[in-house]
């Protein structure tokens, strides 16, 4: 593997970068191009389009309003985007053979809020086949490696992503999470990824899966650096039909997430940072499913939590093995009427040969469609369909809204946060569910609950573990409506005192 180290892995995240640049001891342009060098030198396949005329045209705009001493708060930081938000310029794929040569004339309202911010893009990441899928195997561009050992998968959907973070390759990426897909590529990768409450970050332009649960959220190393970008990420979009003017009556507008963390960092009550933090532990996230090694790693960072003065509180999720039947019966009905436009008119792929127009949108949608997206459009299909329609789908609906009052419960009554594994296992070996596709659903037991009820939720790296002792493992930080703020201070005093972010893959 080529050792190309990008410029800014000799700096500690985005305010040592965002020093550098000011002072003018780099330039953006420099940033850029040894960015780019590294992510084209590559081996991880993490990304899906590099076009190093359009980055460098961002990094020399960056530099000049660096120059002219109006820099933006993301200026010049090298960032990259899942290939699920649409770009103008750069292809946006959505992992998907569907879309391969599909160019949008407009970008996703995330990647263009970065970009106002003054964040470079180096390109678009590979990810799972329109977001679904938990290894990143099911994206019709081969699948990503992962940086710790390239035999392994990622974790996905949003795979490439934390790869391409974890390598070194970007500062910080944008993902996507539907049911775990920024948390679990985020752990399996050893670096930090925040899912936002939904509603809170605009879905504008970014390729629909479950529409009632797709949120995009940042991967980066550090909490903090997630702070900085979930921050210009989130705020209201009319654009967006789900999109929320105010959060717990506060403005839903850049700047209020850091309020709230600086707000959890200072309210401090006893000696320690944490005193009078109530942590709760669900014993279903403690089952017979989860690896010794995962849960070894788990109680050591409830032990440093509870150095730093959190105390542990035991609760139940009563309803966690529920949430696996409830998603993969709403997702893929959301994804089987979101994926209705891809007819071989509109948008995509379209067959080369047919007989009449019935026969051109079957033949293009099997053609443009992997085995995955297509075992979901039937499930979906068929769960809405007349006769089933009670039975399944609106079952699916009151178990959600269980699910979703547990967890309120438990915040109303017994803890300010809760906290578990974000996956059962470190990563498995690239190929090994192939055969049993629904093996990997039930993988997303810890991270799908959260999704069906809205929450935000963080994982963040808090071990190693695996025969070999090198694949990462991560902590999962759940919080209720509107506490990014508080779950990121949380998880920045945390790596205050741990290093466990901070660990480098050997191969890079
Ligand atoms: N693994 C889940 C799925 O396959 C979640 C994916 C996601 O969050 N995009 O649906």
């Amino acid at each position: 593997m080529p050792k190309t180290s990008p410029i800014h892995t000799e700096f500690d995240g985005i305010e040592a970068l965002r020093a550098a640049l000011r002072a003018r001891e780099i330039t953006a342009l420099e940033l850029a191009d040894s960015a780019l060098a590294a992510a084209q030198a590559s081996s991880l396949n993490a990304f899906l389009h590099i076009d190093p005329e359009l980055t460098r045209q961002q990094a020399r705009a960056a530099d000049a309003a660096l120059a002219a001493g109006n820099a933006t708060a993301l200026c010049g930081i090298p960032i990259a985007h899942k290939d699920l938000f649409v770009t103008q310029g750069w292809r946006t794929t959505a992992g998907s053979k569907m879309l391969a040569n599909y160019t949008s004339p407009y970008d996703a309202a995330v990647v263009h809020r970065l970009t106002q911010a003054g964040a470079v893009s180096i390109g678009k990441l590979n990810c799972d086949e329109f977001a679904m899928g938990s290894g990143n195997e099911n994206s019709a561009f081969g699948p990503v490696k992962n940086p710790w050992n390239p035999d392994f998968v990622p974790g996905g959907s949003s795979g490439g992503s934390a790869a391409a973070v974890a390598a070194g390759l970007v500062v910080a990426a944008t993902g996507t999470d539907t049911g775990g897909s920024v948390r679990q590529p985020a752990a399996l990768c050893g670096v930090s990824g925040i899912k936002p409450t939904y509603g809170t970050v605009s879905r504008f332009g970014m390729v629909a899966f479950g529409s009632s649960l797709d949120q995009a959220g940042p991967i980066a190393r550090h909490a903090k650096d997630l702070l900085e970008l979930l921050d210009v990420m989130s705020g209201f979009d009319e654009r967006d039909s789900t999109s929320l003017e105010t959060c717990d009556g506060v403005a839903n507008a850049p700047g209020r997430i850091r309020a709230d963390f600086n707000a959890a960092l200072q309210q401090q009550t006893g000696r320690l940072p944490l005193a009078g933090l109530r942590i709760g532990v669900p014993k279903e996230f403690f089952n017979a499913g989860l690896a010794g090694d995962v849960a070894q790693a788990i109680e050591a960072a409830l032990q440093v939590f509870e150095s730093l003065g959190a105390k542990r509180v035991a609760i139940s999720l009563p309803r966690t093995e529920l949430s696996i039947p409830a998603y993969y019966v709403i997702a893929p009905a959301e994804a089987s009427s979101n994926l209705q436009r891809y007819d071989g008119v509109r948008y995509g792929h379209r067959a080369a040969q047919y007989g009449d127009l019935a026969e051109m949108t079957s033949r293009s949608r099997s053609e443009g469609f992997g085995p995955e997206v297509l075992r979901r459009i039937m499930v979906g299909t068929y769960v809405l369909s007349h006769g089933y329609y009670d039975a399944y789908y609106l079952q699916a609906q009151r178990v959600r809204r269980m699910i979703a009052n547990d967890f309120q419960q438990a915040f109303a009554q017994h803890c300010d946060v809760i906290m578990g594994p974000v996956t059962p296992t470190v990563a498995k070996p690239i190929g090994v569910n192939r055969d049993d596709p629904t093996a990997d659903w039930l993988a997303d037991i810890y991270t799908l609950g959260i999704s069906l009820a809205g929450l935000p939720a963080m994982s963040i790296p808090c071990g190693l573990g695996g025969a070999a002792g090198d694949l990462p493992i991560g902590l999962q930080i759940i919080g209720s409506y509107f506490k990014e703020g508080q779950l990121l201070a949380i998880a920045d005093r945390f790596q205050q005192t741990t290093d466990w972010h901070q660990r480098k893959p050997r191969q890079q």
